[in-house]
């Protein structure tokens, strides 16, 4: 899942950022409301961490512009403890969450899900496809009832497809979710995650629509 951290705190940054990206998350970091701006512009974000306090415009104003796009990122607001006017405003403002510092970073991890969660619609924390079940929370894969172990990147890989099943993401949608800012992408990650998969999951359970792109096999 790709998070845009827009933080202009060395420490806080840092520590959200080594954090999410731990929890196999793919976390873009902007310093200034103008940095924020630009990556908000440039690609589409599940979620956006957001400080109020930035020190070119407010984060409220950053959270007004991006509700006016069709933006449908779900964004949690992290504010300082005195700051209770701004909080209310910021939920007010298209807000789904905040966080006050300092958070502990399980708590984040664990509000980033529940956004994501009442953003697709889904109270149930679990991905279901047949006989395939994943739960975000713990990084846990069962198939035909075993554990399965995935890679950081296989686990995002299959998430993303099972959020949207009967969607079909193209190579170019499966890389913007694995790999951040600066990230090498090597020509050809999402093959090679895919094939990783389909060996510990069965061939069946991924299809490639040639030329376009990827989408969940029929449940078996
Ligand atoms: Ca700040």
């Amino acid at each position: 899942m790709r998070v845009l951290l827009v933080e202009d705190d060395d420490m806080i940054g840092a520590a959200v950022r080594q954090g999410l990206t731990q929890d196999g998350y793919v976390v873009d970091w902007a310093r200034d409301a103008s940095e924020a701006e630009l990556a908000l512009g440039a690609q589409p974000y599940e979620v956006v961490l957001l400080d109020l306090g930035l020190p070119d415009r407010s984060g409220l104003e950053v959270l007004a512009d991006l509700r006016r796009t069709a933006s449908d990122a779900a964004v949690v607001i992290l504010t300082a403890r005195d700051a209770v006017a701004d909080r209310i405003a910021g939920l007010d403002t298209g807000a789904d969450d905040y966080l006050v510092k300092p958070f502990d970073l399980d708590e984040l991890s664990a509000r980033i899900r529940a956004v994501q969660r009442r953003r697709k619609g889904r109270a149930e924390p679990l991905l279901v496809h047949g006989q395939l079940t994943l739960n975000p929370a713990s990084h846990e894969c069962l198939w035909q009832g075993a554990a399965v172990s995935l890679s950081a990147k296989e686990f995002s890989l299959l998430q993303a497809l099972m959020e949207r099943p009967g969607a079909v993401l193209s190579r170019a949608q499966l890389e913007e979710r694995l790999y951040g800012w600066g990230g090498e992408v090597e020509s050809n990650a999402v093959e090679v995650h895919i094939y990783n998969l389909r060996k510990k999951l069965g061939a069946e359970t991924i299809r490639t629509l040639r030329g376009v792109g990827y989408l969940l096999g029929n449940p078996s």
